[in-house]
């Protein structure tokens, strides 16, 4: 029976729009790689977008972080502040350049950075000397403050500015997961000094895999550009007056690129409209919880991500999860808390123990989200959840 139910996927690419075409033509011009209009047009076209003067495509999500955080100044051995519920991408940008993650826990509501125990850390864990700010218990000096606005949902940014303010340090911004979504009506990505995104299969839009570095200082733009393309002073003679990375964009992915960007906004309604759908249609469900939305922010909802409390509702999450793979619905975890994976066991972690997001680990599950998810199909999915609570209701019942 179960076998013959259509599969759901958690969230799979729509590519239904210019996406033939553009590649097509980028195939005829032969400039198929680093080179070529595509690429320009999509850096223009996505710096618009957002709202931003400058924009350098690379390869992917995480090479853009970490030539990011190389422009921010981070080097070998310095410190840098992350979320700790995240994708390790960050988390890996930041030993690319020798320097550490400092771990802030994730707050319950918004499920992002906790702009409290973030300042907590800056405030009592931290000394101001001459030569910057640095963590006292390990002595190293932090060097950036990197937000990772997960699922959609912003970072607290007023809050992460004004801290950055105060301690002078570069705010870099792993916009990611979260590109249409907006902090006080400014598209995320843009708050900070620098912003990156990627275009990895699972996010809103896709290439692919490619990245996107967006910033309005000029410099910082024309250096990132340089460092992603082998940092080359003289392409004649071969000359290179810096260690470069080989990171830039193929123009046969940007053409796809400039295809999927044409329909962002139609998709960012489409993200928003299915987790609505889910919070109204199991706000009934005792001990199913939705994050819920910052009055200063717009969701983007990338992935519709529930909390399941195990004792409330009767099943945790994964056995939710394992439930619903069995009717052909596809369903996933949040990420294993950064601190405690073994590359960064050993990295400063805050407060002490790092309490939420621990708990958002055990208790997330995300849903079927494609932007072109059916209507019929979110329903079988909200169906499977209310049949799971509503058989010990009926026992019940049956028993009165
Ligand atoms: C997807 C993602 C990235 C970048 O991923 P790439 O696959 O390298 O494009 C970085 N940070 C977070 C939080 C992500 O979800």
């Amino acid at each position: 029976m179960a076998g013959e139910l259509p599969f759901i996927p958690l969230s799979e690419p729509e590519i239904g729009g210019n996406e033939w075409e553009y590649v097509s033509q980028c195939l005829d011009s032969g400039w198929v790689s680093s080179a070529g209009v595509f690429v320009d047009r999509f850096e223009n076209a996505f710096a618009r977008a957002v709202g931003v003067d400058y924009a350098v495509a690379t390869v992917n999500g995480t090479a853009a972080l970490h030539v990011a955080l190389r422009l921010a100044g981070v080097a070998l051995d310095d410190e840098v502040v992350v979320s700790s519920l995240s994708f390790v991408a960050p988390a890996n940008a930041i030993r690319y350049l020798g320097a550490w993650p400092v771990f802030i826990d994730a707050e319950p509501s918004h499920w992002q950075m906790d702009p409290c125990k973030l300042q907590d850390f800056l405030e009592n864990c931290c000394e101001a000397t001459r030569l910057g700010l640095r963590n006292r218990l390990t002595g190293r000096r932090i060097a950036a403050i990197l937000p990772v606005h997960i699922l959609g949902h912003p970072v607290d940014m007023d809050a992460v500015l004004s801290l950055a303010a105060r301690w002078d340090l570069p705010v870099v911004e792993d916009a990611t997961e979260s590109l249409a979504a907006t902090w006080n009506a400014r598209a995320v990505g843009t708050l900070g000094h620098i912003g990156c995104f990627s275009f990895n299969g699972n996010k809103l839009i896709t290439t692919g895999g490619g990245g996107m570095i967006v910033t309005s200082d000029q410099t910082t733009a024309e250096r990132a550009k340089y460092l992603t393309t082998q940092a080359k002073d003289d392409p004649v003679e071969f000359i290179h007056n810096e260690v470069g990375y080989n990171y830039r964009m193929p123009n046969v992915l940007a053409a796809m690129g400039v295809a999927q960007l044409e329909r962002l906004p139609e998709f960012a309604e489409r993200k928003r409209r299915i987790f609505a759908r889910y919070r109204e249609a199991l706000a009934a469900l005792p001990g199913i919880k939705c994050p819920e939305e910052s009055s200063r922010a717009q969701s983007v909802w990338w992935l519709s991500t529930i909390r399941i409390d195990a004792e409330e509702f009767g099943m945790d999450s994964r056995s939710v999860m394992r439930a619903l793979q069995g009717q052909q619905i596809q369903t996933r975890p949040l990420w294993h808390p950064l601190h405690s994976l073994p590359p960064y066991r050993g990295c400063y972690a805050h407060p002490h123990p790092v309490n939420i997001t621990p708990t958002l680990h055990a208790e997330a599950l995300s849903l079927p989200c494609s932007t072109g998810l059916k209507e019929s199909d979110q329903e079988r999915v909200i169906a499977a959840l209310h049949s799971f609570w509503n058989p010990r209701e009926q026992a019940g019942a049956a028993i009165a």
